[in-house]
């Protein structure tokens, strides 16, 4: 039986959706499409098993194809990563970081983490998460001048603080990260050092980017950005490690493993370990370095002037529109961005000088780089004629042409 067979209403939102994704330009710098076997495995009888424990230990009968899954799944991230031990469960990067937190502190203890507004994550800490409320944070960010991370203050803060946990990573920082670095402070003040590549994971994965696991206690990531897997999570660790972390994702912060999901991330885990793999995420590259030229030559000043990855972040007070109104602006002509604080931003989280931009979904479309100059310039377009409906509709053309020359899901539906 099929979805719109008994319920109509569910199945027009999906299609509704299936149709958003196909007619809009998705710029969303965390997004991605997923390849058709993940959908797949999402969709299912794995999703029946109660698989409570890990392979072999398990709290529930029935489990011995289970664990063949979730086994692959563990034995892949272990290569593609070059790690000691992984633990595919967490349901999401926030379950990944709060298990790590979990295991490594109690309540109470200090965690040092890069700020919310300098592109740090809400579960670095952000005093509205429960990383924030359970932990003392204490927060770094970024030089004022180059808007790198100013590893003076990480060192400063690292001594004033005697921190239990250094994090590294970001939501929106678009250049390499210095993971030794991070390595030698955390080492010099006894903390364990995680690093949260929850944006980068496909990167490094494909050796386009620095890893951090020979430096870092603890990795963690989400399966479903440049990775391009299912909605997930999952932690990477040194062998000492993983009975505390094992225990610290179940019982200690979860139940039973979402066994679909992590077919999906066993799944996702092979395919990024092929050569085609490698050659989507050099082009996720190419193609981030060609928007933010364009943006430069389009009189658009970026956050440290350029990316190294998959993002980037555009500064638009000299555009006289704030990240807000800019991301509502580009919703309607079918442009979907988010906005984002820029380092040191005067205004509140809720309004922004900033847009955030990143080039994995687009680039999983096929699009290249002489496209991403069009994305530009049509998001160029929108915002220097704000209030012009005739240049807004172009823009919509415009964004209907490219997006029909780069179908997705062809033949998929929900309502038929
Ligand atoms: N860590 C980083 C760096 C992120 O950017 C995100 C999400 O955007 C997360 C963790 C949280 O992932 P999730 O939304 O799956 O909880």
């Amino acid at each position: 039986m099929r979805i719109y067979e008994i319920d109509s209403e569910v199945a027009q939102a999906m299609e509704n959706e299936l149709e958003r994704q196909r007619n809009r330009l998705e710029l969303i710098a965390s997004e991605n499409f997923v390849k058709d076997p993940i959908l797949e495995a999402q969709g299912s009888v794995l999703t029946n098993k109660y698989a409570e424990g890990y392979p072999n230990r398990r709290y529930y009968g029935g489990c011995e194809y289970i664990d063949v899954v979730e086994s692959l799944a563990i034995q892949r991230a272990k290569e593609l990563f070059g790690a000691e031990g992984a633990n595919v469960q967490p349901h999401s990067g926030t379950q990944a970081n709060f298990a790590v937190y979990f295991a490594t502190m109690s309540p109470g203890d200090t965690l040092l983490g890069m700020d919310l507004n300098a592109g740090g994550h809400l579960s670095h800490g952000s005093p509205v998460s429960v990383t924030g409320k359970y932990f003392n944070a204490v927060h770094y960010g970024v030089d004022k001048e180059t808007e790198l991370i100013d590893f003076n203050q990480v060192e400063d803060m690292a001594n004033t603080y005697r921190p239990k946990v250094i994090v590294a990573g970001a939501s929106c920082y678009p250049r390499f990260i210095d993971f030794e670095k991070f390595e030698a402070i955390a080492k010099s003040v006894g903390a364990i050092l995680m690093v949260d590549i929850a944006h980068i994971a496909g990167l490094i994965a494909a050796k386009v980017h620095p890893t951090p696991v020979p430096y870092a206690d603890f990795v963690t990531t989400t399966t479903h950005k440049t990775l391009r897997g299912p909605r997930g999570g999952m932690v990477l660790f040194k062998k000492d490690y993983e009975k505390i972390l094992n225990k610290s994702v179940f019982p200690g912060t979860q139940g039973g493993p979402l066994e679909h999901v992590i077919a999906a991330k066993a799944i996702a885990l092979k395919l990024a370990s092929t050569s085609e793999f490698i050659e989507y995420q050099k082009k996720i590259l190419s193609n981030a370095k060609s928007l933010a030229n364009a943006f430069i030559k389009e009189g658009y000043r970026l956050v440290t002037g350029g990316t190294d990855n998959h993002l980037i972040s555009v500064d638009l007070r000299s555009k006289n529109i704030t990240g807000k109104e800019a991301e509502v602006l580009l919703d309607t002509v079918g442009i979907t961005t988010n906005k984002e604080a820029i380092p040191f931003d005067l205004l509140p989280p809720t309004q922004t000088s900033g847009l955030r931009l990143g080039t994995p979904a687009l680039t999983t479309r096929g699009m290249g780089e002489s496209d991403m100059e069009i994305v530009a310039e049509l998001i160029d377009k929108a915002i220097t004629n704000n209030n012009n409906e005739d240049k807004l509709n172009e823009v919509r053309e415009e964004v209907k042409k490219l997006t029909e020359k780069f179908p997705l899901y062809e033949g998929l539906s929900y309502i038929k």
